[in-house]
């Protein structure tokens, strides 16, 4: 619990960014503080959403997914999986959109590193709508893998995240209104 409110206290709440209304939530603060980092690293650990012995595979979500992800599956015993922005990854891939509030937007994969069958725990630093997480699922699917569950550090309150995601299990450390 102190260690919970200790990691709070690094993360920073920037009005208006990126764009006007919006309010940011940024743990970057808490993995640059030595005791911040472990404790986030460890707490990912304690509060997996299914057993470690249910999935294969972490996926992380560029940018910050990939943060937390090759540390959480390097402590499991897992490997990592990078779903990146559209046009980053060489061919062949495979794509997902996804609408935003305003406009699409598309993440990909390299083709062929899921083995079908293989379970998938899907990583990220936080849960808005759920738009970008649905379409992580979605893809990992399609690759023909089984989505075990996801990981957030911070879920924002309010706007369904969780109800896009209703048909896996799901944790996240912090709740922000
Ligand atoms: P969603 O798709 O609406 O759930 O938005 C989640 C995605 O947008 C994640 O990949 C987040 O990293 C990013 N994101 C949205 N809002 C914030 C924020 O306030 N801070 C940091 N990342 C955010």
């Amino acid at each position: 619990q102190e260690d919970a409110l200790y990691v709070v206290s690094l993360m920073r709440t920037i009005p208006d960014f990126p764009k006007q209304g919006i309010l940011f939530r940024d743990f970057l603060p808490a993995l640059a503080d030595p005791r911040g980092l472990k404790v986030l690293a460890e707490a990912l650990v304690k509060t997996l959403p299914v057993a470690a012995s249910d999935f294969d595979l972490v996926a992380g979500l560029e940018a910050r997914g990939f943060l937390l992800g090759p540390q959480l599956a390097m402590s499991l015993g897992k490997g990592f999986l990078a779903l990146r922005k559209k046009g980053k990854l060489p061919p062949p891939t495979l794509s997902q959109e996804y609408s935003l509030e305003y406009g699409n937007a598309t993440i990909e994969m390299e083709k062929g590193s899921i083995v079908p069958g293989q379970k998938v725990l899907i990583v990220d630093d936080l849960i808005a709508t759920g738009g970008s997480a649905k379409a992580a699922a979605d893809l990992i699917k399609r690759a023909g893998g089984q989505v075990a569950g996801f990981s957030f550090i911070m879920e924002l309150e309010g706007l369904a995240g969780r109800r896009e995601l209703q048909d896996y299990p799901v944790t996240t450390l912090v709740s922000m209104p």
